[in-house]
């Protein structure tokens, strides 16, 4: 029985309610996949302001993508209201920079400064040749005379966003007081997945002590390979309790996003390196006719691809009700699946082409969600910079992408070293990929290049539209689907090995088995495996055998999906309707 009178906590369960309504003071919220992390997150910044004294402006919550800071925000506005306007809800590469505008003098930039794109990193390395330049920007030697002279150019790299933003406060200790003021209330997501430059930015905004509130999953951690250490979250109790104040730590356990057998599934899977021994993770749902999980062995990638098709279609409902524009006929979607409720998950992006190519030509219409930044796409740099020099001009963002675009365009052709190499065609391209954010930051110039130079994605994403996402594995944490397919589970893409026979640590296979534990969590109703016998990597057609990481599973919980019946004429003559 739900308690009453609790307003705004009514919506979470008792231990969720526990880590939401926690006094201050360094809070650690340790969980499995699916328990409510984020949720309990969102409802305890509300609670705070709501129910409490906390002021949204003492409020800082700090994601690892625009696209999760984003979301945060959104769900935060269904429960606050219109003052999550004042709640500061960043990425720590936005949160530097923002830092960093307010105190450019200290680190010898003006508060114009840009971010360096590599055009800059090259002319910086100048008079060296491009190949010597190159190499010399992955020199460690080389980053001193690298950051003089983007000093001199008032250009700032993006790694430095957070390493100067780091000396700066090192350096002024009246800052630290500042901004310790302003953020009294400091939230992280995905905490397992912190790297030291950004765990350093943290130990400066928040002392031991303070109210800083960490969320997340060692098994979900996923980005070591970037310098992200697991050690930050097991050692935050350590870190930030203080002889007075001991840091909380609420574990949640009754995981609300998926099936009872794929949760079983996923926590067999996992079992092998847990990072979390002995930990709790009880299924919320306990369908009792919820299907199994099926698993497909594929004859070719060609084959893979086509399951899902297949696979898809029968969930939707029959390609015959569709329409041309991805809409579904509402007899369709009576009872069935629609196709926003479907991804497609994989290791690398290069798996996605055939998917992509199989799932379009069946009509069936699908949409990918990238974490590539739209600013290393051909022609986006060039029309940046022409905003910049046009930043008095009015109108609408769009509109003023649009006018760059024509000026760069204008110019392609000519020996201007600023565009050389680009097509006409790349220029319009850069300006369609660069509309959908445009629109959003409406007028104001310095947030649409502030989100280009940060990481603005570079695909059009939408919640909204009917259509299947494809997606990397580390481009789906956080988020879940009613249906998974987890495609190319073989040994050698997942675990991925960079060549055949490549040596791989055991942190590195465990890193990749997180991974697929990431993937199997993302689903909330179906979760379908497959994998091919054969595929072309490292240059050749090669045998691939599945993923070693399917035999920690109870093979009672997979449910093996048969290959494709031989097509009939009669049928065929039906899919091309
Ligand atoms: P991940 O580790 O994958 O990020 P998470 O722990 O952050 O997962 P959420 O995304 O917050 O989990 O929640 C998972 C799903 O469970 C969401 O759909 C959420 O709305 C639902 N959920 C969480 N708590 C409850 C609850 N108390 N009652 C009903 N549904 C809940
Ligand atoms: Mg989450």
């Amino acid at each position: 029985m739900e308690e009453v009178g609790t307003g705004l906590l009514d919506r979470l369960d008792a231990l969720q309610r526990v880590a939401a309504s926690a006094p201050g003071g360094p809070l650690l919220i340790v969980a499995g996949p699916g328990t409510g992390k984020t949720r309990t997150l969102t409802h305890r910044i509300a609670y705070l302001c709501a129910e409490l004294d906390v002021y949204p402006e003492e409020c800082l919550a700090i994601t690892f993508t625009r696209r999760a800071a984003e979301e945060l925000r959104e769900r935060l506005e269904v429960l606050l209201g219109p003052v999550t306007e004042a709640v500061t809800v960043s990425t720590f590469h936005a949160l530097g920079l923002s830092i960093l505008r307010e105190n450019a003098e200290a680190v010898g930039l003006t508060p114009q400064f840009r971010i360096a794109e590599e055009a800059d990193l090259l002319a910086a390395l100048a008079p060296l040749s491009e190949r010597e330049a190159r190499k010399a920007l992955l020199d460690p030697a080389m980053q001193e005379t690298l950051a003089k002279a983007l000093r001199a150019r008032d250009l700032a790299s993006l790694d430095e966003l957070l390493t100067l933003t780091v000396q700066l406060l090192s350096e002024s200790p009246a800052l630290v007081d500042r901004y310790r003021a302003r953020w009294q209330w400091i939230f992280v997501d995905e905490y397992q997945d912190v790297d030291p430059v950004q765990y350093e930015l943290l130990r400066l905004l928040c002392p031991p002590g303070g109210n800083l509130c960490a969320i997340g999953d060692p098994d979900q951690a996923i980005y070591s390979f970037r310098g992200a250490e697991v050690s930050f979250f097991l050692r935050f109790t350590t870190d930030f309790s203080t002889p007075e104040v001991d840091a909380r730590v609420v574990r949640l356990t009754r995981n609300y996003r998926s099936s009872a057998p794929i949760l079983a599934a996923a926590v067999q899977a996992i079992a092998p390196t847990t990072l979390v021994p002995g930990r709790r993770l009880d299924p919320a749902r306990l369908d009792l006719e919820a299907p199994m999980v099926g698993l497909y062995p594929a004859g070719s990638v060609a084959d893979e691809a086509d399951f899902v098709v297949r696979t898809v279609d029968e969930l939707v409902g029959g390609l015959s009700h569709r329409s041309h524009d991805g809409r579904v006929d509402s007899r369709a979607t009576v009872g069935a699946m629609s196709f926003a409720d479907i991804a497609v998950l994989y290791r690398t992006d290069s798996q996605a082409g055939p998917i992509v190519d199989a799932l379009s030509r069946a009509g069936i219409p699908v949409q990918k969600r990238s974490h590539d930044r739209l600013l290393d796409r051909p022609g986006v740099a060039a029309i940046a910079r022409e905003l910049r020099f046009a930043a008095g001009l009015g109108g609408s963002i769009a509109a003023r992408v649009r006018l760059a675009g024509q000026v760069v365009a204008g110019r392609c052709g000519q020996l201007d070293s600023d565009v050389l190499g680009l097509s006409e065609a790349d220029v319009w391209n850069a300006v369609d990929l660069m509309t959908p954010l445009a629109l959003r930051a409406g007028s104001d110039l310095d947030e649409f290049l502030g989100a280009l130079a940060t990481g603005a994605e570079v695909d059009g994403w939408d919640s909204r539209a009917d259509r299947v996402t494809l997606l990397t594995l580390h481009a789906s944490k956080g988020l879940e689907f009613p249906v998974v397919f987890l495609v190319g589970c073989e040994d050698g893409l997942l675990p991925l090995r960079a060549f055949a026979g490549a040596r791989q640590s055991e942190d590195d296979v465990a890193e990749e088995r997180r991974l697929f534990f990431v993937g199997l969590t993302r689903a909330q109703d179906r979760l379908f495996i497959s994998h091919s016998r054969t595929r072309f990597r490292h240059g050749s057609e090669r045998e691939m055998p599945p993923t070693p990481f399917l035999s920690a599973i109870d093979p009672g919980l997979l449910e093996r999906r048969g290959a494709a019946a031989p097509r009939k004429p009669k049928d065929r003559q039906l899919r091309l309707i």
